[in-house]
């Protein structure tokens, strides 16, 4: 069987993995989780290339990376925005960081579609390169500028009217949700909306009075819990000599993305459902037997954990004073590395 062109980064011009790699993660730089343009977005490996052999031969143990693991592979490598590639940002960390554990993850579940789409790229025709063009023309010059202007929305038209649901776009905004009224602690939320997200988006304002940020308050702090309960678990079931109790976990950071926001009328209730991501590093003390003597042994665990949620609120149109009622927050997929 042919396993096909080997997709990898070389030293050309990467324009058609770039792009693969910027759909698979979501146009969002892997680092800040930032919705970044293609045209500025870098390809980064998230193990660094001039990692030194001797290091990479422990980071493979380390991570559980197979033997023959490829820096070049699409499995080390992201999208990542310029400021998050200077040294400041990502420069600044150490790779030892078990957050790279979970993003060497994440690289890997889009391995598939990355390679399926640059193995794809211009197979039946000359359109794709053309396309490829289009995307990555220079807008700052004039002249392109008013070619791209010109011509460009006829693409748009074709796309529609081929399939009307790829030619929509998605809107991006940052909305700061109070998640601890006590102590006026606000939570950042990446919102990204299509065209249904941002209809939803304006029916909240103009008929429940209610903007993204007191929509989320309710369905963010419940999930602030959750992820607080199920981290517990994760680090009590850690394997040990003897049974470990874990304390509330601690925060470090947070990242939350809200990829769907839909609602449903019945009647006069509207029904609004809110789906999306998140990534989360938190830690907590803990204790269990001492496995050389008979007192307790104090531990500090940490944990990366990510995963999928959807949370509901409802509004009666009937009862004006009722507002926004907040339903369920449900963790779907959970991942947790813990480590102590
Ligand atoms: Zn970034």
């Amino acid at each position: 069987m042919r396993s096909g062109r080997r997709v990898r980064y070389g030293s050309g011009d990467n324009a058609v993995l770039r792009m693969a790699l910027w759909r698979a993660w979501k146009s969002k730089c892997y680092w800040c989780k930032g919705p970044v343009e293609f045209n500025t977005c870098q390809i980064d490996h998230i193990i660094p290339q001039d990692v030194s052999d001797d290091r990479l031969k422990i980071l493979k143990v380390e991570f559980g990376l197979p033997e023959d693991f490829d820096l070049n592979d699409p499995q080390n490598l992201a999208p990542i925005c310029v400021p998050c590639n200077g040294a400041g940002r990502k420069g600044g960390a150490t790779y030892s960081e078990p957050v790279y554990m979970s993003q060497l993850k994440q690289a890997a579940r889009h391995r598939r579609a990355v390679v399926a789409s640059v193995r794809g790229f211009g197979r039946s025709g000359k359109v794709a390169g053309h396309l490829l063009e289009v995307i990555t023309a220079d807008l700052g010059q004039g002249n392109v500028r008013e070619e791209f202007l010109e011509f460009a929305p006829t693409i748009v038209q074709i796309l529609a009217m081929a399939d009307s649901d790829l030619a929509g776009y998605l809107s991006f905004e940052r909305v700061e949700v109070e998640v601890d009224r006590q102590l006026g602690t606000e939570q950042g939320v990446n919102v990204s909306l299509d065209e249904r997200g941002r209809m939803t988006e304006s029916l909240l304002k103009e008929v429940c009075g209610a903007d993204l940020a007191s929509v989320f308050q309710a369905p963010i702090r419940e999930l602030l819990r959750e992820i607080g309960t199920r981290a517990t678990a994760g680090f009590e079931a850690l394997e040990s000599d003897s049974p470990i109790c874990a304390g509330e976990p601690v925060r470090d950071w947070l990242v939350v993305d809200v990829e769907s926001l839909d609602y449903q009328r019945e009647r006069d209730v509207i029904e609004v459902t809110i789906g999306g991501v998140f990534e989360c590093s938190l830690s907590a003390g803990l204790t269990r037997s001492d496995p050389r003597g008979d007192g307790l042994e104090d531990l500090q665990g940490d944990a990366v954990v990510s995963g999928t949620f959807t949370a509901s609120a409802s509004w009666d149109l009937a009862d004006a004073l009722s507002g926004l009622e907040a339903g369920d927050c449900v963790i779907g997929e959970w991942t947790q590395e813990s480590w102590c």
